[in-house]
């Protein structure tokens, strides 16, 4: 019961499940923009430097996955900010959608590894 309600949760109340799931799964990421709903989105996340950063539902469909788009599009806003301090490794990343893409997913991953050894995901 408690399960189906979560479940449903995330999918009725999607903002809200967002802000509790930071808090709850002790997500502790200064993030640039607070990561915001999105209903209508494609993709899993998306950003624009300097501006926002939004979640889409496809990011809904797991534990794993909202983690992981949480940091992924964090990590674009962070790799903007380091090229415009002129930081040659962050301007070589950006310089190639692939790279900075797969550089983005990397640190996702690697953050939800460490992140799930200590908390618990449900799915
Ligand atoms: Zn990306």
């Amino acid at each position: 019961m408690e399960d189906w309600f979560k479940y449903r949760q995330r999918y009725q109340e999607p903002q809200q499940f967002i802000d509790d799931f930071i808090r709850q799964k002790n997500i502790q990421v200064r993030f640039t923009f607070p990561p915001t709903f999105e209903s209508n989105l494609v993709s899993f996340g998306k950003v624009r430097v300097g501006e926002f950063t939004k979640i889409g539902e496809k990011a809904l469909i797991r534990d794993s996955e909202l983690c992981k788009t949480l940091i992924h599009e964090e990590i674009h806003h962070r790799l903007a900010a380091r090229e415009q301090r002129d930081n040659l490794r962050a301007r070589q990343i950006r310089s190639s959608l692939a790279l900075e893409e797969s550089y983005a997913d990397e640190v996702a991953n690697r953050y939800f590894r460490m992140k799930s050894r200590k908390v618990t995901f449900e799915h």
